[in-house]
């Protein structure tokens, strides 16, 4: 069968390979891929900087972000065929560390969990995969294609948990979220934010496109230009580009009692002179709660379903900007200017 596949380290080894048919061993349940999404890791794999292949092995399957139809499964699954699910990208690491074995891979203390296209394991870019039913997640079929953002929606899913944990610190209930950066991520937890009833601003570098209007249609103000720039002061941060101008900008900003988490992955390397000293004298004067999320578990799939479902479906349409047939994979790693989520499809 046919799987993009990169050899991990090196740039420029991006081909779409034959592949063996996935081995009995890596499930009970056989799975074939109908769309998967691309995003800002799959570029960092493709251009060398990241990824690790399976033991044994040169080359890595590309893609994480699934969706897939069981086409077997064992009765006691609870899967049937025709089913959509969702593989989970992390699996725990194998001594297990307490969180892993506990269901939280996603807060891994040892760093030996393996990921799905990225860490270890093959990813999903390919005809069809094999996987445990435990490391699958059904979802609704009135989702139908849309269904390929649960995966970054599991992310802000996940980020959200512990913006709402933090929130019960007291008896204020935050009103007011910035979303910096209006890619998928941002969009999405955008999507999450206006479902708690917040009063949702995103801030992004563009001011054309797709993007203003995404989050106008969720009740949102779209915001361009520095956060400096931003009159408001908001009670919580969702930081979503990993840029540090942004992050900084950010963190000096938010309300008393205020709560940030930050989700994007910065480049090491870039400097700039901050008075530590007044930050840190604001951040404990404020009760101001700082926090990085990564990955998400398999709590973070369902209540990301239940997001979905509850979105309006064609919203989420919207934010599929491009659909790109498997053969014409080259383009789908181009990022246009209009572009949200670029969505391989492997198959209708
Ligand atoms: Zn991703
Ligand atoms: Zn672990």
């Amino acid at each position: 069968m046919r799987a993009l596949t990169v050899l991990p380290k090196s740039a420029g080894t991006l081909e779409l390979s034959q592949v063996p048919e996935p081995p009995a061993d890596e499930g009970d349940v056989q799975v074939d891929v109908l769309a998967v999404g691309v995003c800002g890791t799959d570029l960092e794999i493709i251009s060398g900087e990241y990824g690790q292949a399976p033991p044994g092995r040169e080359r890595l399957v590309l893609g994480h972000e699934s969706l897939g139809r069981v086409r077997e499964a064992p009765e006691a699954s609870g899967l049937r065929p025709g089913d959509l699910v969702v593989a989970i990208v992390r699996c725990p690491d194998p001594v297990p560390c307490e969180n892993c074995a506990a269901g939280e891979w996603d807060m891994c203390r040892n760093g030996r969990y393996t990921e799905h296209g990225i860490k270890g394991l093959d990813g999903f870019m390919r005809e069809r995969y094999r996987a445990a039913p435990d490391r699958l997640v059904s979802v609704d079929a009135g989702l139908g294609g849309r269904a390929v953002l649960l995966e970054p929606t599991s992310i802000v899913a996940k980020a959200w948990a512990l913006v709402d944990h933090a929130a019960q610190r007291s008896a204020y209930r935050p009103r007011t979220v910035l979303v910096t950066g209006a890619g998928p991520v941002g969009l999405l937890a955008a999507l999450l934010g206006s479902q708690r009833d917040l009063e949702v601003h995103v801030l992004d570098r563009v001011e054309d496109g797709p993007k203003p209007q995404l989050v106008r249609d969720l009740g949102g103000e779209y915001h361009s230009g520095d956060v400096t720039d931003l009159r408001l002061v908001p009670d919580i941060v969702i930081e979503c580009t990993g840029a540090a101008p942004v992050v900084l900008d950010a963190l000096s900003r938010t309300a008393i009692d205020g709560i940030t988490c930050l989700t994007g992955v910065s480049t090491p390397g870039r400097r700039r002179s901050v008075d530590l000293g007044q930050l840190n004298r604001s951040m404990v004067l404020e009760n101001d709660v700082v926090l990085g999320s990564v990955n998400a578990n398999r709590s973070h799939y369902e209540s990301a379903a239940r997001a979905l479902a509850a979105a309006d479906p064609s919203w989420l349409d919207r934010l599929v900007t491009r659909r790109v047939p498997l053969e014409d994979h080259q383009s789908a790693f181009k990022r246009g200017s209009d572009d949200v989520k670029v969505v391989l499809q492997v198959a209708d």
